[in-house]
């Protein structure tokens, strides 16, 4: 054994997006008890920070400690009880893994299936609905293995005219595009720190909305969780100086997170979505003049999450790996039905800058190149500067 010295790589792909110096600083330190009072003042901030960043601001916030998928359990698990009916929407990879949570809570699953590439369609949505009183309606807002986007709006107010509770996957969504707790009237929100926040993985931030919090206290069985069972959780978070312990929260990636919050609160909501639009623009740009494609449509597109199809002939894996080795940009290959088709570069957080999309245009050229795919790198470069520059 002798220390580890990970490469410096650039992170494009859907995850982990890079961590800047300041936030990855925080980390180092000094590391102090979780009951320590000064603790508790790290943990209110973080909190009032999640609500502003949900824009929900009478929902309870937390980070649990986790990846995103522990937002997804917590969610699935507190809601839903054995029998009861969750419809969840599938249009990619996160929307099948919440309904096979939903199954592991005992609940009986209505899956709406989409193809991959389209938004949830509200239309459909509301006919499953209807179908058979449902407790839940989970779906992904910010689907990472389609790079789609779907409205939460209409399908919020679907879930509050059946009554059912509105679970929404905002994993790769938060601080990349608007997320709206409030105006959506979202019942649960939950992210991870590593896409668009740009913290260090092992944290999602959550949101229980009111009518969900008097769901939890009306449950006649105990959630099938003990480390996120939100009254619980609630005991350690909510408790001020009488906190209980329940786990020992992860202190030092409490830090990054609290750092890269702080980071985003100084640029600006509104001006880190307009980045993240501006850089995205720039890569269809340049990426069209190469000739390759976008398969997803500009109404659907995330600009967090850019989907590429391989042009015919390409060897994706072996573009990619060129990618890393020559260049130190990663990128993503596609999921499920789209492995193999397609590549996803991510502009997520700290990623997301025009220096990194003219690196990508170079490596993405470089690697087709090297397939006797003839590209013309200036060209692409050109393209994309027009969008960049603004
Ligand atoms: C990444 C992601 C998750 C899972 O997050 P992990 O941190 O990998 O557990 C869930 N939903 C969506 C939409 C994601 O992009």
């Amino acid at each position: 054994m002798k220390t580890f010295q990970p490469p410096r790589r650039v992170l494009l792909g859907p995850g982990p997006s890079d961590v800047s110096n300041r936030v990855l600083l925080a980390a180092a330190r000094p590391t102090i008890g979780h009951l320590d009072p000064a603790f508790i003042g790290l943990m209110d901030e973080i909190r009032a920070a999640l609500s502003r960043l949900f824009r929900a601001p009478h929902h309870a916030c937390l980070p649990l400690p986790g990846p995103g998928t522990a937002g997804m359990e917590a969610a699935i698990m507190n809601l839903l009880e054995p029998g009861q009916a969750a419809v969840i929407a599938i249009n990619g990879v996160f929307g099948r893994r919440m309904a096979e949570m939903a199954e592991r809570a005992g609940a009986e699953v209505i899956r709406v299936e989409h193809a991959m590439g389209e938004p949830v369609d509200p239309a459909r949505v509301e006919a499953a609905l209807w179908a058979r009183g449902a407790k839940v309606l989970g779906f992904v807002h910010a689907e990472t293995s389609t790079g789609v986007a779907s409205d939460p709006a209409p399908l919020c107010a679907l879930a509050r005219e059946h009554g059912a509770l509105s679970i929404v996957d905002c994993v790769t969504s938060l601080g990349g595009i608007p997320v709206e707790g409030a105006a959506w009237d979202a019942d649960v929100l939950y992210s991870g720190t590593q896409k668009c926040l740009s913290a260090p993985p092992g944290l999602a931030p959550f949101a229980l909305g009111p009518r969900a919090r008097e769901a939890v206290a009306a449950r006649k069985t105990k959630a099938r969780t003990w480390l996120y069972d939100f009254d619980l959780l609630m005991g350690y978070w909510d408790g001020g100086n009488g906190r209980a312990y329940h786990h020992t929260a992860p202190i030092n990636a409490l830090y990054s997170l609290h750092e890269a919050l702080v980071a985003l609160e100084e640029e600006g909501l509104e001006a880190a979505f307009a980045r993240h639009r501006r850089v995205h623009d720039g890569l269809v740009a340049g990426a069209e003049a190469m000739g390759l494609r976008f398969p997803v449509g500009p109404g659907a597109r995330l600009p967090q999450l850019n989907v590429i199809e391989v042009p015919a002939g390409v060897d994706e894996a072996k573009a990619r790996a060129l990618m890393l080795e020559r260049f130190g940009v990663e990128i993503g290959g596609g999921l499920a039905d789209w492995a193999g088709r397609v590549w996803r570069v991510g502009l997520m957080g700290a990623s997301a800058t025009p220096t990194n999309v003219r690196l990508l245009l170079e490596a993405l050229a470089g690697a087709l190149n090297a397939q006797g795919k003839a590209v013309d790198v200036q060209a692409a470069l050109d393209a994309a500067e027009t969008r960049l520059v603004s």
